[in-house]
């Protein structure tokens, strides 16, 4: 069964669910999108899959994952949404049964219109297994015999992958693209309460520590310059630069972009614009 249909309880808006595999990689790479619907009074759900224990030079285990999940809880009173936490490892994802029957009864439960996650090809195995465990879920989300506690959906939500810089096997289709200039600011304060993740952790292991601020506010313009594109836009500047009108294209700073994924509902010309209604559909 595909299509969509509005979420009835929720006054026919939308809820859209990003499933990422780390506590910041919805706010990396959704978080200007995910800032446009809630300003429309849509909802949105983040799950990440892991609890991002790993992921640090001087801390780890048990207080890593509960400062990341206080970081997590920030964002999502910051912004007004729900963001997920499983208790899975960070770096040890798989794409077991059991972690397919939590993302599908998620989805359940949020009634998901639409669902963000990563390309099955990406440098970071929690990524492509979170992306595997997506796919793997989209068809059986309307089968009620798996999960069957949580009640089916009747139709699937449709999945589309964000933005990334991977070539092989080809690269990311920019598919629909979303100005997020206006909301930049905000995207990178809900972006900031990862304080382990962009202050201390990438920091270190991509080599720049040493040029994180040390106060407050030059931290956030610290943080602008250096991840306010997730992906760099010149890449995507010929294909799409005919898609605008020059005085718009000219006020473009910030991009987000997403592709389609072959599983669960599909992304067509007749549902674009209820599921992107700010988005420039390139497809
Ligand atoms: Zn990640």
């Amino acid at each position: 069964m595909m299509g969509v249909i509005p979420n009835k309880e929720n006054g026919n808006k939308l809820s859209v669910l990003f499933i990422g595999a780390h506590p910041d990689d919805a706010d990396i790479q959704f978080g200007g999108t995910a800032i446009k619907y809630l300003q429309l009074g849509h909802t949105v759900n983040y799950l990440s899959m892991t609890n991002g224990d790993a992921g640090h030079q001087t801390q780890g285990g048990g207080a890593l994952a509960q400062r990341r999940r206080g970081e997590s809880q920030s964002v999502a009173e910051f912004l007004g949404i729900n963001y997920f936490v499983l208790d899975n490892h960070d770096g040890e994802l798989q794409p077991t049964v059991e972690n397919r029957r939590k993302v599908i009864q998620i989805i359940r439960e949020v009634k998901a219109n639409l669902v963000i996650t990563h390309r099955p090809n990406d440098y970071h195995a929690d990524h492509r297994n979170t992306s595997l465990i997506v796919q793997d879920a989209a068809y059986l989300i309307c089968v009620p015999n798996i999960v069957p506690f949580t009640p089916r959906l009747e139709s699937n939500p449709v999945i589309v992958y964000h933005q990334d810089r991977f070539k092989k096997p080809y690269p990311f289709v920019p598919e629909v693209v979303v100005d997020i200039t206006e909301v930049i600011d905000r995207k990178m304060q809900a972006l900031a309460f990862h304080e382990s993740q962009v202050f201390e952790w990438l920091p270190f292991i991509e080599g720049y520590l040493d040029e994180v601020p040390k106060q407050a506010d030059e931290r956030l313009a610290w943080l602008k310059a250096k991840w306010s594109n997730p992906v760099n836009m010149d890449e995507f500047l010929p294909e799409l630069k005919p898609k605008f009108p020059l005085e718009v294209w000219n006020n473009i700073h910030y991009i987000e972009a997403f592709e389609r994924c072959e599983y669960g509902g599909k992304l067509t010309h007749e549902n674009v614009n209820t599921l992107f209604p700010f988005g420039t559909v390139n497809f």
